[in-house]
Formats: structure tokens, sequence, C-alpha cells
């Protein structure tokens, strides 16, 4: 007679679930904020990105990453990158879904809460793709603004980055279904301090201008076009630099190697030189930091949404392993101590969860003036702490699978890898504190919608009163330390969580995270929460 096989105490596969469906704490957060009537639409996607195949295709991206060739076989410049297949179909994915366009093509009240809460869905299963989708939805700001000087961004370029549609081939803009942008601004001798920029551009006699220098990160670069900084006769200044002229010729953008990073591998980041690349100024001459940081400010949102999606797709590992994974006779998820261990995750993503779609809902076209106040401070803010806090909670979580979390059948390695990326770019943690710190000193109307958003759950929680009246007096002082500027963004940003679990998230987790966020001493290694904290309620609500 043969045995019955050994129970191998595996969990199940967590493949093969619907995304949103099973997070009802982005379903709250979407309805809201204002975007339940794309439930439907959100339930689909969140079935797609769900799937097995789904998370074979970001496995396979990530595995084969894109591949430079310089030239052709007949030493040609090609300055060609080749992506897996799997990279294209992600790509194709996520442009149908409208990732890199939906608010823009239909900005009805909540497209831009319906279009995070598909963003941060995506971010749980793969994030190399969703660099050129946000720098192309982050562009489309920029150009409406410029098109007016520009008419080709109007006939041309606009109509395809505005498609639902991906069309990865190598052919000028114009005989193309749809098209994506990227940025360029770092060089070798500085990223933060983008007016040191050394990259000059000369007008032409047809207006255009021509660029010599080179950036030193310059992701997505099959991109149709980038949006570059370079120094004109006045000033600082953006351009449009296409990757192929109008005639179908290359342009002058030379790709001299991609770099080999510690995560974000799908997605192709090069080293480039213009040698003599042909350009189109937006906007006036030396007026290029105010060009780009409209583009800036929609990056860092999805910076924000993006690693709100990370943690929340890891902490769903982790409570899924849980469930299923005995030790000692018990299951894990009913050890005490890991109980404490998963409710602690479990609040880091209901707040990074409820934060992210908070902060969609103010850049809204229809935002109120307080709304578009609010997102001059709580951006940076939030893109500061919801990033930070991507990297210890994607490392907790991958522990709480033992050995299985480190091996890289699981996603887990490469979220971890992935995770301290949104924290660097688009404004590394000081720089962005800094910003938060100009936006109080500068703007009182952004400190009094802050207060405003907060003053809603007074009274609820004895520690937020006390926290947040801390946190408005020190806001208030005129003697702002830089040396204080992580402290003060983090304390913003853990203030308007606390805000909203208390008037929106079940009971026990609105609790929990008060009293393990608000108080003096907290803070520490996860699984720390204190006594009296009912854990089981708090990993049960989150479904
Ligand atoms: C994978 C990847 C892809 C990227 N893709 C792009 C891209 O497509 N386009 C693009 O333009 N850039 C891109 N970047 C570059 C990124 O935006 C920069 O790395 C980032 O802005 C920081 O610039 P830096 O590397 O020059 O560091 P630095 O500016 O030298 O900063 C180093 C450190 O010093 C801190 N710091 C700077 N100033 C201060 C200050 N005043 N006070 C206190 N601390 C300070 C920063 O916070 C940072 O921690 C990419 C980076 C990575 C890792």
């Amino acid at each position: 007679m043969r045995n019955a096989p050994p129970d191998s105490n595996q969990p199940p596969p967590f493949e093969g679930r619907n995304l949103y469906l099973t997070d009802p704490a982005l379903q709250r957060a979407v309805a809201r904020e204002g975007g339940g009537w794309a439930h439907e639409r959100l339930a689909a996607w969140g079935e797609a990105l769900g799937s097995a195949e789904a998370f074979a295709l970001a496995a396979r991206a990530n595995r084969f990453p894109p591949q430079l060739n310089t030239h052709d076989r007949f030493g040609n410049r090609i300055d060609e990158v080749a992506y897996d297949p799997s990279w294209h179909e992600l790509m194709a994915l996520a442009t149908r879904e409208g990732e890199h366009c939906a608010p823009w093509v239909d900005p009805q009240p909540g497209a831009q809460v319906a279009r995070a809460a598909s963003y941060l869905l995506h971010a749980e299963v793969e994030n190399g793709t969703q660099c050129p989708l946000t720098m192309t939805y982050a562009a489309v700001p920029v150009l409406r603004r410029c098109a007016a000087s520009l008419p080709p961004l109007t006939e041309t370029w606009l109509p395809r980055m505005l498609a639902q549609d991906y069309d990865g081939r190598t052919l000028p803009v114009a005989d193309k279904r749809a098209a994506l942008i990227g940025m360029g601004m770092t060089e070798r001798q500085g990223g933060s301090d983008v007016r040191a920029n050394v990259t000059v551009a000369e007008r032409c006699g047809d207006g255009s201008y021509r660029l010599a220098g080179h950036k030193w990160f310059f992701s997505a670069p099959m991109c149709d076009a980038h949006l570059v900084l370079a120094q004109a006769d006045g000033g600082l200044s953006c351009f449009l630099l296409p990757r192929l002229l109008p005639d179908g010729t290359k342009n002058a953008v030379r790709i001299q190697r991609l770099k080999d990073k510690l995560g974000n591998r799908s997605n192709a980041s090069s080293e480039v030189e213009f040698d003599g690349a042909t350009g189109w100024l937006l906007g006036e001459e030396g007026s290029g930091v105010a060009v780009i940081i409209a583009m800036v400010q929609h990056t860092r949102l999805d910076c924000a949404i993006g690693s709100a999606g990370l943690i929340r797709g890891a902490v769903a590992q982790a409570l899924h392993h849980a469930r299923h994974r005995r030790a000692f006779g018990r299951k894990l998820g009913d050890q005490p101590l890991m109980q404490n261990v998963l409710a602690d995750l479990v609040l880091e993503a209901e707040a990074a969860t409820a934060l992210a779609m908070r902060l969609a809902r103010a850049f809204e076209a229809d935002a109120s003036p307080a709304d578009v106040a609010l997102a001059r401070l709580a951006t940076p803010a939030l893109k500061y702490w919801i990033c930070k806090r991507a990297t210890a909670t994607v490392s907790e979580a991958a522990e709480v699978l033992g050995g299985n979390g480190y091996v890289e059948e699981s996603p887990l390695p490469r979220m971890l890898r992935e995770a301290p990326l949104n924290s660097i770019w688009e404004g590394s943690g000081n720089v962005i504190c800094l910003d938060v710190l100009r936006a109080a000193r500068r703007e009182p109307t952004a400190i009094d919608a802050l207060e405003a958003e907060i003053v809603g759950a007074r009274g609820a929680d004895a520690s937020f009163d006390r926290y947040t009246s801390g946190l408005m007096e020190s806001l208030h002082r005129d003697d702002l330390d830089e040396r204080d500027a992580r402290r003060i963004a983090g304390n913003i940003a853990i203030a308007l969580a606390a805000s909203l679990l208390l008037r929106n998230a079940p009971r026990p987790i609105a609790e929990a995270y008060c009293k393990s966020r608000l108080e003096e001493g907290s803070g520490g290694a996860f699984g720390t929460l204190p006594g009296g904290i009912d854990c089981r309620a708090v990993v049960t609500a989150l479904g």
C-alpha cells in the first residue's frame, strides 16, 4: 500500500485572486474619495493583475532584463533597447487600462482616484513598467500648458499620449498609434541640484535647439521623447527631445550603457550623451524648473501611490503565508507574537492606502482650493513617508515567509529590491523633506488646509489630539530648522493617516494606529505593538 503524500505544509499559490475585491481598505478609500463609479472597472483590473499569468509576466520581465544594442551588424549606431516580450505585454495591459492617461482623457470627478487605484494595484505585481507610465501621465499637463507655442504638441504628441494603446515600434511619432514620454534631469555632477546642469542648448534659425551634453540617469530610453533640462542663453530651460526626428532619422541621443541596478530590473535606465540632439523649447528660456515642476508634482504622487501598492502587495503575501503555514502545532497566524507582527504590518498597509487615495483626490480637476493647498504640503510629505515605510514593511513582510521569502521564485525579494527606489528618485528623502519645510514656510494656506483636514478627527482619540496640537504648533513657528525636516514631514504623514483612519477605518485599526504611532517611543521594529491592542481584530479587518 502506498503512503499518502506527506503534508508539505506549504501554502497554496497566492495568485489567482482578485487584488481589488480582496482589498477592503482600497475599496473603502476609492469610494470615500469619489472613485466609486469605477468599481466594476477596478474589479476587472484586480482580476487581471491577480492572475497567475500576470504574476508570471512580472517575474519574467525582471528575470530577463532589457539589453542595449548600440550598433547594428553593419556598424551603424542604432541605440536600441531590446525587451523581453513580457515587458511589452505588461505595457499593453497597463496602457489599455489607461494608467498613463485616464484622468486627462476623462477628467470627471474621481478620475484621479480611480486611476490611482489602478496604479496601486499594478504596483502590487510589477514596478518597472510603471516608470514610463508615470512619466507619460505626468508629462501631459506640462505639454498641454505649452501647446499654444508648439503646434506639433496638439497635432501629434498629445493625441498619441492620450491613446489607451501601446505601440513599441521605432517610428516617428506621427506614424504611431500611441506615444510614451520620459524625463532627463539628472547629470553626473548633480541630480537633486538640477540648476548645476551643464548640458547646453543652442538656438537654431528654424526655432529648434541643438543640445550637447549628457544625462547620467535617463530611464525608459525607448520612449518616443524625453523632457530634458539644458542651459540655454536665457538660463536653465526645458526641451522636448524626440527619439526619432519627423523625417524618420534617429535623433543624436547616444545610449552609452544601461545601469546595472539593485532592483527595477525590467525597466531600462540608461546613460546618454547628446551629440547635437534636436529639441524644442517648452515654455520660455530660463523657465526650465518652473515648467518641469508640474511634472515632478505628479511623479511624486505616483511614488507615494506606487509605494503604497508595494506595501499592500507584500503584506497581502505575508498574511496569505501566515494563514496557511503551521509551526509548533499552530498556524503561524495564530501565534501571538506573529499576530503582533502581522497586525503591525496591516496598520502600515491601511495607512499607506488611505493616504495615497486621499492625496490623489487633491489632484482632481475639480479639487477645492483647500485641496490644492494641501497637495503642496502633503505631496512631498507623503512621498517621503510612504516610500520610507515601504522598505521596512516589505522587509518584514518577506520575513513572515521565512526562507521562502528570500528565494527568487517568490516575488518578495524583487519587491524588497524595488522598495528603496521611490524614495530616491523624484526627490530623495532629505531633498523632499526640505521641500516640505519650504511649503510650510511660504504657504500658510497649506498649513491651514492641513489643519482643516486634521480637525475632522479631533476628539476621537486623546493621543491624536495631543500629537496634532504639537504638530500644528511646530508648523506655525518662524524658526523651522532644516535639521528637523524629516521629523516634521513624517509627523505630517502620520497625523494625516491617523485622521483618515479615525474617521474611516474599522475601530480596532484606528485605535491600534494611534496607540502605536502617536505615542512617544513608537516607530521601532515591527511586532512591537503595545499591550491592549486586539491584534487578531486588526488583521481580520484587512480582509
Ligand atoms: C533607477 C533610477 C532611475 C532613474 N531615472 C531617472 C530618470 O529617468 N531621469 C532623471 O532625471 N533622473 C533619474 N534618476 C536619478 C534620480 O532622480 C537621482 O538619483 C536623484 O534625484 C538624486 O540625485 P543624485 O543621484 O545626483 O544624488 P545627489 O543629488 O548627489 O544627492 C545625494 C544625497 O544627498 C541628499 N541631499 C542633496 N541635497 C541635500 C541638502 N541640501 N541637504 C541634505 N541632503 C541633501 C539627497 O537627499 C541624497 O540622499 C534615476 C535614479 C535611479 C536610481
